[in-house]
């Protein structure tokens, strides 16, 4: 009889507990993976005899990254910013923010502006380059730049953000930068009445939706199922916007073009089942990201959808001394505040890591003298001039000898910016065989037309008055220098 009655409770509990596990699966909490920690030999004496040392290396450069400085920094141990490709992160790109902590409206630029300037403030030091590889199999782990350097890690953070998904129909490749975009605050200016889709059904398709409100004629969102997954209050927003509409239950299933730019697209209406086409000439995915976590995969334990695993509340990875912080291990959240507030704990548990091995005061002494040094590194650039009319242009690519390089540009478009100064040191390594230039789509917009610029970031190279090739997407430093090394004779 007792042992009858401990069974009964025993399955009883069983099936509340799977109950439980099933109803949490439901509204959207997922088992974590706890990763096993590996063990690795950590011994601070092995610091002191390395070069280009940095106590903590964070890569990546968004909310998470910045706010990981600030607390690295602020403790007074020496701190790199590694910023990747897209300084600033996929923040860069929104508009106004009405949820960042303590700020009503702010910009998403000026987020990071302010967390760059704090983590300056308090003595981080930020190096324009990408990393290419990691050596985490020994203590102290080894980071690698395209741009040449080694740095000696004793912690590292890895806060590399996401990257937008897109969605591999025909047409998408082909027309992309010449229409098909995932960018709508740097595109938007080039669909002056024109007829745009925004494909998706979450926060980042209203974004793009309001910021195409203002030039073109009409904008319509198209969501797969029968209802957004946006937050109601940026859905509620969309009704201050005339020309913005929302069509449920379709699905793109091919983009079309004419003279090399889109001119319609082809929709599978799943409620009605058959397709149809609509013209229209800009194509806007905001179709959610995947995590950037392709460098650290072999080392680093992920979960199915390829997040990084991180230990218990803590940002630790599978790796002593590598933490992990924001949407690069967050699949529930994404959100910038929830991002900044694991870069705080990354940076908490990097410090703790440090001290918990023997760092101390007397041993960042010691260090000093081996410290990897951003200001010593001439990552020489050249100024580049500005043209402003068609007379300077003409002039330019008539005057010159050798292949002249127009960069089209704007301060609000974030890929653009990013290129610059790596474009600044391409213009320098070729100074002598190529002249470059660089033209603001805000100033110049004749020119861009009569250009035939449809998008920015774009490329043109002339040589003896003649365009010579075009590209019309961004490019990091080496593509840039591949680039324009394939125009020069030799
Ligand atoms: P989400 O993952 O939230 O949404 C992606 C959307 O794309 C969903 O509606 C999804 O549809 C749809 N989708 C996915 N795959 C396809 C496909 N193959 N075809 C058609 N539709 C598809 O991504 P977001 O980029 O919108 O947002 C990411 C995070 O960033 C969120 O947490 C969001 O809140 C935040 N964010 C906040 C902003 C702000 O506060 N201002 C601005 C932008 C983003 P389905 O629903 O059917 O799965």
């Amino acid at each position: 009889m007792m042992n009858f009655r401990y069974i009964l409770v025993k399955g009883f509990l069983l099936l509340a507990v799977m109950g439980g596990l099933i109803g949490m699966k439901a509204i959207g909490f997922t088992k974590k993976i706890q990763p096993k920690l590996k063990s690795i030999d950590v011994n601070m004496h092995h610091a002191k005899s390395a070069k280009n040392v940095m106590p903590v290396a964070i890569i990546g450069s968004g909310p998470a990254a910045l706010s990981a400085a600030v607390y690295s920094a602020r403790a007074r141990i020496d701190t790199l910013v590694i910023q990747g490709n897209t300084p600033g992160g996929a923040l860069m790109g929104t508009s106004y923010i009405e949820n960042w902590p303590s700020r009503t409206k702010i910009l998403g630029k000026q987020v990071i502006d302010e967390l760059t300037e704090q983590a300056k403030a308090f003595g981080a030091t930020f190096l324009h380059d990408t990393v290419s590889r990691l050596n985490l199999t020994e203590w102290p782990y080894k980071i690698y730049t395209e741009g040449g350097h080694e740095i000696t890690a004793l912690s590292v953070v890895i806060a590399t953000g996401s990257t937008p998904l897109t969605l591999g129909v025909p047409g998408e490749q082909e027309y992309w930068g010449k229409g098909v975009t995932t960018c709508a605050i740097c595109d938007a200016p080039f669909h002056k009445d024109n007829d745009v889709v925004v494909i998706g059904g979450g926060d980042s398709a209203i974004e793009e939706a309001m910021q195409l409100a203002p030039y073109a004629k009409q904008v319509t969102i198209l969501v797969r199922k029968d209802h957004m997954r946006a937050a109601a209050s940026m859905q509620e927003r969309l009704k201050e916007y005339s020309n913005v509409c929302v069509r449920y239950n379709v699905e793109l299933k091919k983009i079309i073009g004419e003279n090399d730019h889109v001119s319609g697209i082809q929709i599978f209406d799943n409620k009605n089942n058959h397709n149809l086409d609509l013209p229209v000439q800009g194509v806007f995915l905001a179709i959610g990201h995947e995590p950037n976590t392709e460098l650290f995969k072999e080392a680093l334990r992920a979960d199915e959808l390829g997040y990084l695993s991180i230990v218990g509340r803590t940002q630790q990875t599978s790796m002593p001394g590598v933490f992990a912080a924001g949407d690069v291990q967050d699949n529930r959240y994404k959100q910038a505040g929830v991002a900044a507030g694991d870069g705080i704990k990354a940076a908490l548990d990097a410090v703790a890591f440090l001290q918990d091995h023997g760092y101390s005061t007397q041993m960042a002494k010691i260090i000093t003298a081996q410290l990897f040094d951003v200001k010593a590194i001439s990552n020489e650039r050249l100024q580049i001039s500005m043209l402003k009319s068609n007379d300077e242009f003409q002039q330019a690519i008539t005057k010159n000898q050798g292949p002249v390089v127009l960069d089209f540009y704007a301060d609000y478009c974030p890929s653009c910016m990013r290129m610059l100064p790596d474009l600044e040191v391409v213009a320098h390594n070729f100074a002598d065989q190529v002249t470059f230039y660089k033209v603001d789509m805000d100033s110049a917009q004749e020119l861009a037309t009569q250009l035939h610029v449809k998008s920015i970031p774009t490329l043109l190279v002339f040589e003896d008055g003649q365009l010579i090739g075009r590209y019309n997407e961004a490019m990091n430093k080496k593509q840039l220098h591949d680039f324009v090394g394939r125009f020069i004779k030799v």
